[in-house]
C-alpha cells in the first residue's frame, strides 16, 4: 500500500500518518521529518536547507526525491508507505511514480484532508506556542501556504483523473478523520 497523505501545512497529516504507523504498521516517510533531523545532526545537507525551510520556501525536488529513494530501499518489503508532505511538486510526483514503479509498485491512494486557511492558521498558532517551531511563525506560515497553493496544490486534479484521489474533512475530529482514512483505505486494499 502507497498511501499518499496530501495537504497544505498543520492539515493533520502527521497526526494520521503516526496512526497509522501504530495500527497498520505502515512506514511514515515524511519528508519534513527527514530534513530536520538532518538539520538537528549538523550534517552538511542539514545546512544547507536550512535557511530555506525557515523561510518557508521548498528545498529542490533533487534533495527530497534521492531522501525518499533511500528510504524505500531501506525499507524495502514494508506493509505500505505513508508520504506524508511529499511530493509537493509536479517533478516530485512525477519521480515517485518512478522510483515505485522500479520496484513494481505505484500510488494506491491519495487522501487529501481538506481544511481551511482560517482553521490552518489557528492550529499553526497553536503549535508555534506549544513547540517554536521557526516555520510556523504566522509570517513564514503564509508563505509556505502559498507555497502550497503554487506548487502542491495543482497536483489535486493529476490524482483525481487517476482515479486515486479521496477527500477527507480535516476539519472534523481527529478520530472522525481516522474513521474516514480507514474507510478509504478498506476501499482500496
Ligand atoms: P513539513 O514539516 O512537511 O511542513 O516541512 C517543513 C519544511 O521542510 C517545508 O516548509 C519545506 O521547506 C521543507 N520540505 C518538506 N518536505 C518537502 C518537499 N517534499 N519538498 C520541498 N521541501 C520540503
Amino acid at each position: 500500500m502507497n498511501l499518499i497523505l496530501f495537504g497544505p501545512p498543520a492539515a493533520g497529516k502527521g497526526t494520521q500518518a503516526k496512526r497509522l504507523v501504530e495500527e497498520k504498521g505502515f512506514i511514515q516517510l515524511s519528508t519534513g521529518d527527514m530534513l530536520r533531523a538532518a538539520r538537528a545532526s549538523g550534517s552538511e545537507l542539514g545546512q544547507r536547507v536550512a535557511k530555506i525551510m525557515d523561510e518557508g520556501g521548498l528545498v529542490s525536488d533533487e534533495i527530497v526525491i534521492a531522501l525518499i529513494d533511500e528510504q524505500l530501499t531501506v525499507h524495502a518489503g514494508a506493509a505500505g508507505f505513508i508520504f506524508d508532505g511529499f511530493p509537493r511538486t509536479v517533478g516530485q510526483a512525477d519521480a515517485l511514480d518512478g522510483l515505485l514503479d522500479s520496484r513494481g509498485e505505484q500510488v494506491n491512494r491519495v487522501i487529501r484532508l481538506v481544511v481551511d486557511d482560517a482553521q490552518l492558521l489557528a492550529r499553526v498558532t497553536k503549535r508555534f506556542e506549544e513547540q517554536g517551531r521557526k516555520d510556523d511563525n504566522p509570517e513564514t506560515f503564509s508563505k509556505r501556504l502559498e507555497k502550497y497553493y503554487e506548487d502542491t496544490a495543482p497536483l489535486v486534479p493529476i490524482y483525481a483523473e487517476r482515479g486515486v484521489l479521496t477527500e477527507v474533512d480535516g476539519m472534523a475530529s481527529i478520530e472522525e478523520v481516522a474513521g474516514l482514512i480507514d474507510a478509504a483505505l478498506k476501499e482500496t486494499a
